[in-house]
């Protein structure tokens, strides 16, 4: 039996999806704790191609369980979308994925709520998906949401709906009375409530089912560490906890279970969405970066902004997630590219910070003070042992490792699940 979290340690698409994807062929059991479908997994496999936003990826795992913990919020549309795309390309579904009845839903005012957010929001602007993630946390921690175990139960969903409607009734004006508002959920209800009620499960006692049978249980967050609502760059985040500390949280398993922390790390930066990014390229390095490694939301297609390697954001990350592993991505982007810039401090207002800063304007202003290692040419796609990189690709990775204070356990080369080189380490989950 063990436990393993994957987490970003970056600000999110550092290609979690695909690690998952590879090292849940050895779980039993694949766990969502945070999020919502505003999260794009893009897992490419035998020549297939697929986006998850809610499910997670190890359902394309066969056999395999999956559970979407109480930590994440739940479109039941979203959700009802993606179970049909994912039957539709033969992926059996009933009887493998389970909902815990303590998530929040999403419902059709959230996504109101939030587009009235970020349009009133003016400089700002988050830069959310307009999914009404945001909202639906903001009436968890306000005692108003609406958990799955109620939204299944016809007579305390309505009493709860209409008390909402009325509290939000001053902001939710211009989108329509409010007697439409509610027809709008209401008339998928009905059907919507029958679909998932399969699905949902008592999230804890689940996990600790698998525990007793001594499965192997993996965890995957959604984002990443620097989008967290904590450790992140506040207030440009996400609504929930990424970091593995919300594994815990997010779906009830106990702190004292969780054995390994595997952090997935891009070779270079990029992020979505508005925020503070030391490290951005906004030259035409920083284009070449986005066309070669097609970095484009998964969920919305906006383009990600693209910098360098930022050794004290992961640094910080590594160090909350308590992550002794690390898979680095997207190694193959780099090809060619000379020098490699690593940013291993800030500097503001001429004074040198070490450390990842909480203060906003710290984070704005940080300008990085950079070391520079000698690329490395001709294609590495294909490789398939760590003694075949170049030199130059292996002495970046060694410095990584001792900037962020972590260990590579595998390096990823390409889209799909072959081409990713396993380090002889002492990981324990070697696909
Ligand atoms: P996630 O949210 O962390 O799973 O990341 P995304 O799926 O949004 O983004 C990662 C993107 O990078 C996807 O399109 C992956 O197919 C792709 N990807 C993952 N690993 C590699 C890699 O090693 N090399 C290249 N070129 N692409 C990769």
């Amino acid at each position: 039996m063990s436990t393993l979290v994957v987490v970003g340690v970056q600000w999110g698409d550092e290609g979690k999806g695909k690690i998952v994807h590879l090292l849940g062929q050895q779980a039993d059991l694949v766990v969502r704790y945070q999020g919502g479908n505003n999260a794009g997994h893009t897992v490419i496999f035998d020549g297939k191609h697929f986006v998850l936003h809610l499910i997670p990826s190890g359902i394309l795992q066969p056999g395999k369980q999956c559970l979407i913990g109480n930590g994440v919020v739940v479109d039941p549309v979203a959700l009802r979308e993606e179970i049909s795309f994912l039957e539709s390309r033969r992926v059996r579904v009933k009887g493998r994925l389970f909902v815990s009845d303590a998530a929040h839903v999403i419902l059709a005012y959230h996504r109101y709520l939030d587009c009235l957010r970020e349009d009133n929001a003016g400089q700002g602007k988050i830069g959310t998906t307009r999914r009404g993630i945001g909202p639906s946390y903001s009436d968890k921690v306000g005692r108003t949401g609406i958990r799955i175990a109620d939204y299944l139960n016809p007579d305390v969903f309505k009493t709860l709906l209409d008390r909402n409607l009325r509290e939000k009734s001053p902001l939710l004006k211009r989108f329509g009375s409010l007697e439409q508002i509610r027809r709008d959920v209401m008339k998928k209800y009905e059907s919507l409530r029958r679909f998932l009620a399969p699905y949902v499960t008592n999230g804890p006692l689940m996990i600790h089912g698998a525990m007793e049978r001594k499965h192997q249980v993996l965890f995957e967050s959604a984002q990443g560490t620097m989008l967290d609502v904590d450790f992140g760059t506040y207030p440009y985040v996400t609504s929930s906890n990424p970091v593995a500390g919300g594994v815990c949280i997010g779906s009830g398993l106990a702190p004292t279970l969780i054995d390994e922390v595997l952090g997935v790390v891009k070779a270079y930066t990029t992020r979505v969405g508005e925020g503070p990014f030391p490290t951005e390229l906004t030259d035409n390095l920083g284009e070449t970066l986005r066309q070669r490694g097609m970095e484009f939301g998964a969920t919305t297609g906006r383009p990600r902004r693209c910098g360098w390697f930022d050794a004290v954001a992961v640094r910080h990350a590594v160090r909350i997630n308590g992550a002794r592993w690390l898979a680095l991505t997207k190694l193959d982007v780099l090809e060619g590219v000379n020098p490699l810039r690593i940013a291993v401090a800030y500097r503001v207002k001429g004074k040198l910070i070490k450390e990842f800063p909480s203060d906003r304007q710290l984070q704005e202003q940080a300008e990085p003070v950079y070391e520079d290692l000698p690329g490395f040419e001709g294609s590495i796609r294909g490789m398939k042992h760590y003694g075949q990189l170049p030199v130059n690709a292996r002495r970046y990775i060694e410095r990584l490792e001792k900037l962020v204070n972590s260990k590579v356990a595998m390096v990823s080369l390409g889209r799909s699940r072959e081409e990713t080189i396993v380090l002889d380490s002492k990981f324990p989950w070697k696909p």
